[in-house]
């Protein structure tokens, strides 16, 4: 499963990585997701919060890349 972050539409509300800390890096220095305008490969078993943290952005930035 992998994840693609908007780099326009995040904001910097950092839900992502409270809900999957596993899986969305935040960048320290401003609090927007570190992969902004990446698409990032979920790890084995964290899939169920990658959703979580998919459905927690209130921007919606976050999609999920099907194989
Ligand atoms: S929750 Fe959405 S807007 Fe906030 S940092 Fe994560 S991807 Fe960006």
């Amino acid at each position: 499963m992998k994840v693609h972050i908007d780099e326009v539409n995040c904001s910097g509300h950092g839900r992502c990585a409270k809900y999957a800390p596993n899986v969305f890096r935040l960048n320290d220095e401003d609090g927007y997701n570190a992969d902004r305008g990446q698409t990032i490969e979920v790890p084995a078993g964290e899939e169920a919060n990658a959703k979580l943290g998919v459905k927690s952005c209130p921007e919606r930035a976050i999609t999920i890349v099907e194989d």
